[in-house]
C-alpha cells in the first residue's frame, strides 16, 4: 500500500479521504499490530473519536480513552485476532443497544491481508448495520411460522399445485384427511388422486383457470384416500403468483404459475344429501324408486328412445286379492310381501331396466330396448315367478299378480299416455280372471 498509494497526488488523496467518508458504512483500517491507519467519518462520530489522535493507536488504547466505548473496543480486538487467525475474510453478526436505544445488529467483514513474507500486513474492516434488514427478516420468519403453523395445524387441506396441477405443497393435515404423508404426493399429479368420474370437471376447472386469468374455481369431487376408497372435497383453486414469478416480473393481471389448493370434507354434507336425495325419490318401504323417480326416468327412457328409435315396454304390475292378507295375517306381513314381491321383481330385471312403486301395491317396470315378443316374454316369466311362494318365516303363502303392457312407440308416445295405457291394459288382465298379462288394446289378457 504504501509503494503504490502514497504516490497518489495529494488531491486525488483528499478525493479518496471524501469518498471514504461518505459512505455509511463503518471502515476501519489497522496494521498487523492492530493500530488505527484510516478509520472514515461513520467510526469517528460512533466513538467520539473527534478530538483524538486516534490513527496509530491500538483498541485497547482507545478504550482507555474512552471507557463508555470500552467493551466494543475490546470485543474488537478479540474479533481481528480470530480473523487473523482465520486468515481469510470473516464475517460477524453482532447485536447490541445502539445509542438510539433500539438493538442494533451489524455485520462486520474482517479482511486480513499478509505481506510476501507471510507476516501481518494491514486489516479492512467494514460493518454495515443491518438492524433494518435483520428486522424486515426476523418479520418474515415471523410471519411464515405463524401461517405454517396455521397452516400445519388446520383440518382443511391446503396446498400448491403447479399450473399443470403437480403438488409443489400440501399440509400434513392431508395425512390425517387422507392417510398420506404431505412429502409421499410432492411432484405428482393430483388428478391421479381424483375419482375418475370427477377427472373432466377437474381438467374443466383447470382449462377454465388458464383461459379465464384470476378467477378463483370451486368444484365438488372424490379423492383417493391411502385405503383405497374415496371422500368428497370441496376444492377452491385460486391462481397465485410465486415469489419467483413476481421477482421476474413474469406475473401481470393475467399470469400465474401455482394455484392455491384448499380441500374442505364434505363427504358428511354429501351422505346427507343422498339420504335427502333417497327419501324424495325412493319408496321408503321397498327401497325401489317412487312415482317421481319413476316419471323423471321415463322421460329420459322415452327422448333416448325417440332418439335412437328403439322401443321399450311399460308393465303395470298388481298384486291380485292382496286386501284379504292383509286382513288375514296383518299389515306386517303384507308389508313383508311387498318388499319380497320388489327383491323378486328386481332380480328378474337387467339393469338398464327400472322397477318402481307407485302405490299399495301397484308396481310399474319399464323394460329399455325390447320388441313387443320380448317384452311379453319377460312379463310371462315375472307372472310366473311371482306365483311362487313366499315364505316370511314360518308362514308360506302363495299369490299372484297381473301385469297390462303398454309398447312404445304402438301404444303411445307420451309418458302420460304409457303409463294410461299399461293401467287400462292392467284392468283388463284383472278383469279377464287375474294372475295374467295383458297388452293394450288387447281384448282380454292371457294366462
Ligand atoms: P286386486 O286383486 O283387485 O288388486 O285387489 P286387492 O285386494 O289387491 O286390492 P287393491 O289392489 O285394490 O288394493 C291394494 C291394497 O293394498 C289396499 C290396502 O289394503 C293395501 N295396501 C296399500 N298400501 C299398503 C302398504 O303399504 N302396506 C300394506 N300391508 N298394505 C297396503
Ligand atoms: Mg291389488
Amino acid at each position: 500500500m504504501e509503494s503504490s498509494r502514497t504516490a497518489c497526488p495529494a488531491l486525488q488523496a483528499d478525493q479518496l479521504r471524501h469518498l471514504v467518508d461518505a459512505i455509511q458504512e463503518f471502515i476501519v483500517l489497522k496494521d498487523g499490530q492492530g493500530r488505527w491507519l484510516v478509520a472514515n467519518q461513520a467510526v469517528i462520530d460512533v466513538h467520539e473519536l473527534h478530538d483524538i489522535a486516534y490513527l496509530g493507536m491500538t483498541d485497547l488504547e482507545l478504550g482507555e480513552l474512552r471507557p463508555q466505548f470500552r467493551a466494543i473496543f475490546e470485543y474488537n480486538a478479540r474479533t481481528d485476532e480470530d480473523a487473523w487467525r482465520h486468515g481469510a475474510s470473516l464475517i460477524i453478526r453482532k447485536s447490541f443497544l445502539g445509542l438510539d436505544g433500539r438493538i442494533n445488529t451489524w455485520e462486520v467483514v474482517k479482511t486480513p491481508h499478509f505481506d510476501a513474507q507471510g507476516q501481518r500486513h494491514q486489516l479492512v474492516i467494514v460493518s454495515r448495520n443491518i438492524t433494518d434488514q435483520q428486522l424486515a427478516e426476523d418479520a418474515l420468519r415471523a410471519s411464515e411460522a405463524k401461517y405454517r403453523l396455521i397452516a400445519e395445524n388446520m383440518s382443511d387441506i391446503i396446498g400448491l399445485l403447479t399450473a399443470d396441477g403437480k403438488v409443489d405443497y400440501v399440509s400434513p393435515s392431508i395425512e390425517h384427511q387422507l392417510g398420506y404423508r404431505s412429502e409421499m404426493l410432492l411432484g405428482r399429479a393430483l388428478v391421479d388422486y381424483v375419482h375418475p368420474l370427477d377427472s373432466d370437471p377437474w381438467a374443466e376447472a383447470l382449462q377454465a383457470l388458464a383461459q379465464e386469468g384470476h378467477s378463483r374455481h370451486i368444484l365438488e369431487c372424490r379423492l383417493l384416500t391411502h385405503r383405497g376408497w374415496y371422500r368428497w372435497y370441496e376444492l377452491t383453486l385460486t391462481p397465485t403468483a410465486s415469489a419467483i414469478a413476481i421477482a421476474i416480473a413474469i406475473a401481470n393481471n393475467n399470469s400465474w404459475d401455482q394455484l392455491l389448493l384448499s380441500c374442505r370434507d364434505i363427504t358428511e354434507r354429501k351422505r346427507y344429501d343422498e339420504q335427502l336425495q333417497a327419501l324424495a325419490y325412493r319408496d321408503p318401504l321397498t327401497n325401489v324408486a317412487n312415482r317421481r323417480l319413476l316419471l323423471e326416468r321415463m322421460g329420459e327412457v322415452l327422448q333416448h328412445a325417440t332418439r335412437s328409435t328403439k322401443a321399450f315396454a311399460v308393465l303395470y304390475l298388481d298384486l291380485d286379492k292382496f286386501k284379504p292378507i292383509n286382513d288375514t295375517h296383518g299389515h306386517d306381513i303384507g308389508d313383508r310381501l311387498l318388499i319380497a314381491l320388489a327383491k323378486r321383481i328386481d332380480t328378474l330385471l337387467r339393469p338398464i331396466d327400472l322397477l318402481a312403486r307407485i302405490g299399495g301395491d301397484e308396481f310399474v317396470v319399464v323394460l329399455r330396448d325390447v320388441s313387443a315378443s320380448q317384452a311379453e316374454d319377460a312379463a310371462r316369466r315375472l307372472c310366473d315367478a311371482l306365483q311362487q311362494p313366499w315364505m316370511l318365516d314360518d308362514l308360506s303363502l302363495r299369490t299372484t299378480s297381473s301385469i297390462g303392457i303398454a309398447l312404445y312407440p304402438d301404444h303411445g308416445d307420451s309418458v302420460h299416455a304409457l303409463l294410461l295405457h299399461a293401467d287400462q291394459a292392467l284392468y283388463s288382465a284383472k278383469r279377464s280372471g287375474r294372475a295374467r298379462i295383458a297388452f293394450h288394446g288387447s281384448e282380454s289378457g292371457f294366462p
